[in-house]
């Protein structure tokens, strides 16, 4: 049975690229039928404060990624993470290292001066414990092939490998008897019987290091088989450098509330990202489910893209149920709005709006009380000519049977005709009385919208 973890730090943001890759761990999991496990990687006690973990949590509910079992909390396991390393160390393939913090530090130096690569030289690696002054502090180093190269054939980066000598023996446990993040992602992983290890592609190098642990693990603890990695490049911005802020990274609360993208939008334009099927732009869960394989994910960087992320969301506005447009939108707008007369006007108001922000702009005529605050622009359009017309505007509005679309174009154009004018020539300054704004919806849907008493006395508050 296929098992994926996703693994965030909780560092007060999910990251936009750690999303991806949380919901490629996910989707190949479902797809597979198998098992997606969640663990947050919570060892910086500073950073993972609850609100920090809440952020992941919420987040990942939010687009919908509901993962199997109750999350695994990696602080909570030190003393299984320093359990292994003393059983490395009992068989022989790890060893305790009694090198003080000055004599590292003096090593370090010597290879610097030597400008060869710093790493640990293995000053312990054959000598006994008792050699050691008694109770001095030791760390736990892991005892690394020392030829031969490590091989990993990666599902997405293809077959990659290293030179064991670029390994050194490194850190296990940590003088005050702590894991290390090297030692605790990989015991974590293990335990939780992980078979496919989705993430960044800046873990690639870890991945080496982690499988030395996983071979010394072979013949001590049973189901220690290495797992399948697949290295996902990470996302770049649309100029191809890495993603800053500028460019989109942020993280998933703030596309859901600054930004006011549907989590259905962020779901399908984040699986797009590195992923694809023929030239498809949409897919629903299922199909997203049903076709996604990680052997399709690419072996080059994707660009984050905003203007598309936008445009897809405009997409996925416009097939929102307008129920659920208006309750994402209400708050958005003000204390004035009404929610139900919002989802009566959605179906006017999606036909244009990329997030909801726009939407909320797009609505906020609906709401303004009178006096209606005006633009510079709308007050602009409001001459004493333009008055008389919206006077008698409102006297053929008001002998109006008929409060529809149709009969009002109807009566705006004879009128229009008469006096030789274009129609917009007369919707203008119109659109300026009715929502103080010189952008809105078609000005025959704003009358209806409004109704026909909201709509005459916003008409007559310009002429007296
Ligand atoms: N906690 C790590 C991160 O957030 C991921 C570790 C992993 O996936 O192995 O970058």
């Amino acid at each position: 049975q296929v098992v994926t973890r996703f693994a965030p730090s909780p560092t007060g943001f999910l990251h936009i690229g750690n999303a991806r890759t949380g919901l490629f761990s996910w989707l190949y999991a479902r797809h597979e039928g198998g098992k997606a496990l969640l663990r947050i990687e919570d060892t910086d006690k500073k950073r993972s404060t609850q609100e920090a973990i809440d952020v992941i949590l919420d987040g990942l509910d939010w687009l919908g990624l509901e993962f199997d079992e109750e999350p695994v909390f990696q602080s909570e396991r030190a003393e299984r993470h320093a359990e292994v390393a003393m059983k490395l160390v009992e068989a022989g393939k790890a060893y305790k290292c009694f090198a003080t913090p000055e004599e590292l530090a003096e090593m370090r130096n010597a290879q610097r001066a030597a400008k060869q690569p710093m790493r640990y030289d293995g000053r312990w690696r054959d000598r006994d414990a008792s050699e050691a002054p008694a109770d001095a502090p030791f760390t736990v180093r892991i005892k690394t092939p020392e030829g031969g190269e490590t091989v990993i054939e990666d599902a997405v980066q293809g077959r990659v490998k290293v030179d064991n000598r670029e390994i050194d023996d490194f850190i296990l446990l940590r003088a005050d008897g702590t894991p290390t993040y090297m030692l605790a992602v990989v015991v974590d992983d293990m335990d939780m019987g992980c078979t496919h290890i989705i993430r960044g592609d800046d873990h690639l190098n870890n991945a080496f290091r982690q499988i030395q642990v996983i071979d010394a693990m072979q013949g001590i603890e049973d189901g220690w088989d290495r797992p399948t990695y697949a290295h996902v490049p990470l996302i770049h911005g649309n100029d191809g450098a890495k993603l800053s802020k500028r460019h989109g990274a942020m993280g998933v609360d703030a596309y859901r509330d600054e930004l006011g993208i549907l989590p259905e939008a962020l779901f399908n334009y984040l699986l797009r990202l590195g992923w694809g099927h023929g030239d498809q732009e949409e897919f629903s869960r299922e199909e997203a489910i049903a076709l996604f394989d990680i052997a399709d994910v690419g072996k080059g960087p994707s660009r984050f893209d905003m203007k598309k992320l936008l445009n897809m969301n405009g997409h996925y506005i416009r097939a929102a149920e307008d129920e659920r447009l208006a309750a994402l939108t209400v708050k958005r707008i003000g204390p004035d709005a009404d929610e139900a007369l919002l989802a009566e006007a959605m179906p006017v108001l999606k036909t244009r709006a990329r997030d909801l922000n726009e939407l909320a702009d797009g609505a906020a005529f609906l709401f303004k009380q009178r006096p209606l605050e005006m633009t510079e622009k709308a007050a602009g359009l409001l001459d004493d000519e333009a008055r008389s017309r919206l006077s008698s505007i409102s006297n053929r509005f008001a002998a109006e049977t008929d409060w529809t679309i149709e009969a009002l174009e109807a009566t705006l154009k004879t009128y229009a005709e008469e006096l030789d004018l274009g129609l917009g020539k007369l919707a203008q300054p119109l659109r300026a009385a009715l929502t103080g704004q010189t952008t809105s919806p078609g000005i025959f849907d704003v009358l209806v919208l409004l109704g026909r008493e909201e709509s005459l006395a916003r008409i007559d508050a310009q002429v007296a």
